[in-house]
């Protein structure tokens, strides 16, 4: 199974960038990952913003996030701006 770990920077940052969430449009974006792999990534992202809990990330994802300025990515899960 394909594990954060393996993501790069780049993808991540596109990752962050995407803001519309259809399926087709993942699959053209992200080619090589699996919708299911995106989602936990979301729900990663979502536990990160609420309650600081950085367990789903790798450690490049969590510094990606602290290096961007706030209010600068949108969670797909609730629509909040962190
Ligand atoms: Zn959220």
């Amino acid at each position: 199974m394909a594990s954060e770990s393996d993501w790069t920077a780049a993808e991540f940052e596109r990752l962050l960038d995407t803001e519309t969430w259809a399926a087709g449009q993942i699959r053209r974006r992200f080619p090589g990952r699996s919708l299911a792999e995106i989602a936990r990534l979301r729900g990663a992202l979502h536990a990160f913003h609420t309650v600081g809990d950085t367990a789903m990330l790798s450690p490049l994802m969590h510094q990606v996030l602290v290096a961007r300025r706030r209010g600068q990515v949108r969670c797909s899960v609730c629509g909040a701006v962190f």
